[in-house]
């Protein structure tokens, strides 16, 4: 695993200085999981490259882990040794820390001068798509060029292989151009190789600091980053984007689903949602069913009622919600077999989850209009490219019913943490559009009573799979 740093300037002899690493010798460094060695395969006033090295020992690094681990032949072999990760992060910290973030004693003029320079990474392993390469290098004003390795050279027929030869090219700093690859070599790297906990909240934040938070991917680089911890993710983006806290949006949840179901009462329009959702996912015959943005868990109650659904997973953003769920479940008190028939799933649905996928049927009831439209964007390629259950039954209301409810002020939507309301029209273009897009058929039901010219409270569109 080699990152060659190269600088091609009129002082780029001295970029030893900068990297505090003298170019006259190969030094080596102990790391916990393995040797780093920097080297300097060319050095002249014109053009200087600098290589880091890892030697990863997958062995001492299964040492380093804790006893209670299940032990696999994966965990000593793997592609750890040979591809940049995390581990090249760690790597880039303790080797170029100084580099990284300190100051330049020798040469202190250096530390702020851009310089072009070069990153090449042999080799990252780039899974799920090699346009995420230019959706986060680009947008960052880094030249790309990527060579794909096959497998292996020797059996060309067993065809390419997801690792690439990435160069990249910008007049930056040094301390940026090592900054940016200490939080993005792992962005690219499904692989979790270590604890990620809180503290790595702070780490992005401090290394993303003046360019994170306008980057267009920010919410891949974030989520990538912590690894899917949906929990740190969450606190990271809102750390970075005050205005679209997902807590607050929680906390306003809980305050006004009180007001949400008082305005919706005298309809028991809930009961009616849920009875009709039930319906349309028996009918489909499905026994593995979703329930996305399960809420406190009616619907999930129903469904357990019904011996035809043999796994029911129930998944929400917010922790609070689950709990009380979980509470009206009751679900540590369950007898054996009826607790293996049920699971609750805490993450987002607008981030891309394997758990999901593989199921039957979904319900997402009273779920779509919480998301503002980049977020429904991203919720509609989770859930119907990504998790592709056969069936998905998906609830919202109508709009144009509100005027039926004389204490819903003009205008105003019935709960204030929902970002739209549609009419039938508005519903119907959506989910055909998504429907087409996706590979579904889609038809559509009224739920509640129907009101000529108005239609029912709530609508419904009842997706198949093509
Ligand atoms: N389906 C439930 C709850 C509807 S309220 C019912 O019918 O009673 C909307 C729910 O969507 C809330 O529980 C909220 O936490 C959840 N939600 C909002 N955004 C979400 C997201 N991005 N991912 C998962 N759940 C989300």
């Amino acid at each position: 695993m080699l990152l060659t740093i190269s600088a091609a300037h009129e002082r780029a002899g001295e970029l030893g200085y900068l990297l505090h690493k003298h170019p006259g010798k190969v030094q080596g460094f102990e790391l916990s999981f393995g040797k780093a060695h920097v080297f300097y395969p060319e050095v002249s006033d014109e053009r200087t490259s600098a290589c880091l090295m890892l030697d990863v020992d997958p062995v001492a690094m299964m040492r380093e882990k804790r006893r209670d681990q299940v032990f696999g032949l994966d965990q000593y072999v793997n592609d750890r040794p040979y591809v940049a990760s995390s581990l090249m992060s760690v790597a880039i910290s303790q080797v170029y820390g100084s580099a990284m973030n300190g100051p330049c004693k020798d040469r202190p003029e250096l530390v702020t001068m851009k310089w072009p320079l070069t990153a090449r990474i042999d080799v990252l392993g780039v899974r799920g798509g090699l346009e995420w390469l230019e959706k986060v290098f680009l947008p960052m004003g880094y030249e790309l060029a990527v060579e794909r390795r096959v497998l292996d050279d020797q059996f060309p027929e067993w065809g390419e292989s997801p690792y690439f030869s990435v160069t990249l090219s910008k007049v930056t700093t040094v301390s940026m151009l090592l900054t940016h690859l200490y939080v993005l070599i792992p962005v690219f790297d499904n692989q979790k190789h270590y604890y990620v906990g809180e503290d790595e909240i702070d780490k992005l934040l401090a290394k993303g600091a003046g360019w994170l938070s306008t980057h267009p991917e920010k919410e891949f680089i974030t989520c990538r980053y912590l690894k899917y911890r949906a929990s740190l993710y969450t606190e990271a983006l809102a750390r970075l984007m005050p205005e679209v806290s997902e807590e607050a949006a929680v906390e306003q949840e809980t305050v006004t689903q009180v007001a949400e179901e008082t305005l919706e009462t005298p309809l028991s329009l809930n009961d009616q949602r849920h009875g009709a959702v039930l319906a349309a996912l028996k009918g489909t015959g499905a026994t593995r069913v979703l329930d996305l943005g399960c809420g406190e868990g009616k619907l999930l109650r129903e469904l357990m009622k019904e011996k035809q659904f043999e796994e029911i997973i129930g998944m929400d953003v917010s922790i609070r919600t689950l709990e009380v769920a979980s509470r009206r479940l009751k679900l540590d008190r369950l007898a054996e077999r009826q607790a293996s028939r049920i699971k609750l799933l805490h993450g987002s649905l607008i981030y891309r989850d394997r758990r999901l996928e593989g199921f039957d049927a979904s319900a997402l009831v009273e779920v779509i209009e919480h998301l503002d439209p980049a977020r429904l964007a991203a919720l509609e390629r989770v859930v119907f490219e990504f998790a592709r259950p056969g069936t998905v039954v998906v609830t919202t209301p109508n709009q144009e019913y509100n005027v039926m409810w004389e204490t819903l002020p003009a205008g105003q939507f019935r709960h204030s943490d929902h970002r739209f309301e549609w009419t039938r029209a508005e519903f119907e273009e959506w989910a055909l559009r998504v429907a087409e897009r996706t590979g579904y058929r889609v038809r559509f039901d009224a739920i509640g009573p129907v009101q000529e010219g108005i239609g029912s409270p709530t609508q419904m569109g009842i997706f198949e799979k093509g």
